[in-house]
């Protein structure tokens, strides 16, 4: 296995589009990492960079070690997982699985065990005399990932693998590529649009918008401390709330003037790093589950009009709102007032993220 390491690598279509800014990071030897972002940000381009299969406009890529910038992709000891299957319809899947091997000119006997042992890890063993026609649209993905198996490569790129199946076999799949990929121990870089396939697969990821690199993190660390909004509305569904308003202080501790009324926010952990905002707008974000009816632990602090309450069984959106302001409210199973009733909100002054109203940056 291998590291994989970006250097201010730059991406610039022929058509003059900047697919890609200077993006650098690296990824670990036997790291899981995700590449996340809307549609258009650059990720496909990323990952294809690393395959050779898009020229780079600048910057150095290494793998390994080794600067590949002009290696050819088959010499790159990399292999390719994509979003359509692409298997050969005449072929079973034995075949397809070894096919890759074979043009190679890798020994039968050899082809034949690794055949077996990928079909063993990702249990196809009992489908190899199949077509791809007869398989259903799992196993098929499995054929896939299998034919990247059999390379034994040093570096697995995977490009929204799981998007053509239907959202339980999507969930199957997930948990499957995360237990191949602990019992590998191989490097893998992996694309989705889907920032809660981002979340539950990446030991880090990177989080693009317009190709330019957001924030590279923990998923965990990138939920607890985005980096700007992008980032703070990307991840997390629903998503974080936000509201404008000038910053103020007094003996009580800070609050929020906003177009509706002023929000008493307490004494933040941030508070020593706010003082410089006094008197300046900016955008409080507050997670749907730290936005709670209030109780003796979380004063009440603003007032919102329920709309709709969206039950989902373990637990029920609030849906709400605070002037013209959308908010929403994640909470346990519990009884609720009626719709269009007036409910009291708390929230702990801990669990405030600010952020620069021009820009977006995060503050303190
Ligand atoms: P998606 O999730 O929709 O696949 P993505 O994040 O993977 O999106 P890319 O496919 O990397 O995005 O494309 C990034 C940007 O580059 C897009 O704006 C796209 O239109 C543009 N682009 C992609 N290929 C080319 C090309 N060959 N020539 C010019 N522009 C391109």
């Amino acid at each position: 296995m291998a590291t994989v390491r970006l250097d201010n690598v730059r991406k610039v279509y022929p058509n003059g589009h900047v697919a890609v800014e200077e993006a650098s990071f690296e990824v670990g030897d036997g790291e899981l990492m995700v590449l996340v972002g809307p549609s258009g940000c650059g990720k496909t381009t990323l990952l294809r960079m690393i395959a050779g299969l898009e020229t780079i406009s600048a910057g150095t890529l290494s793998i390994g070690g080794r600067v590949v910038n002009e290696v050819a992709p088959k010499e790159r000891d990399i292999a390719m997982v994509f979003q359509n299957y692409a298997l050969y319809p005449h072929m079973n899947v034995a075949e397809n699985l070894g096919f890759g091997l074979k043009l190679r000119g890798h020994p039968r006997a050899e082809i034949e065990r690794r055949v077996r042992e990928a079909a063993c890890l990702l249990g196809l063993e009992a489908r190899l005399d199949a077509r791809p026609a007869a398989l259903s649209g799992g196993q098929r993905q499995r054929v896939a990932l299998g034919r990247a198996l059999v390379r034994n490569p040093k570096v697995f790129l995977l490009d929204e693998p799981l998007s053509n199946l239907d959202a339980k076999l999507r969930l199957a799949m997930r948990v499957e590529i995360a237990r191949l990929h602990r019992q590998l121990g191989a490097t893998m870089v992996y694309v989705t649009h889907d920032q809660v396939e981002a979340m539950t697969l990446g030991q880090r990821i990177v989080v693009l918008d317009g190709g330019v690199i957001q924030q590279i993190d923990t998923p965990m660390a990138l939920y607890e401390r985005p980096a700007n909004l992008f980032v703070a509305c990307f991840l997390g569904s629903p998503a974080m709330n936000l509201l404008r308003g000038i910053l103020q202080g007094d003996g009580s501790g800070l609050a929020l003037a906003t177009a509706h009324g002023r929000i008493a926010l307490g004494e933040p952990p941030q508070a020593g790093s706010l003082g410089s905002w006094l008197g300046r707008e900016l955008v409080l974000g507050l997670r749907p589950e730290d936005l709670q009816p209030a109780d003796a632990r979380r004063p009440a602090r603003l007032e919102a009009r329920l709309e709709l309450p969206e039950p989902v069984g373990n637990e029920i959106f609030l849906n709400l709102r605070h002037g013209p302001l959308a908010l929403v409210s994640r909470v346990p199973p519990q009884p609720l007032p009626e719709p269009g009733s007036m409910l009291a909100l708390g929230f702990a002054p801990d669990r405030l993220h600010f952020f620069e109203a021009d820009g977006g940056a995060r503050i303190a």
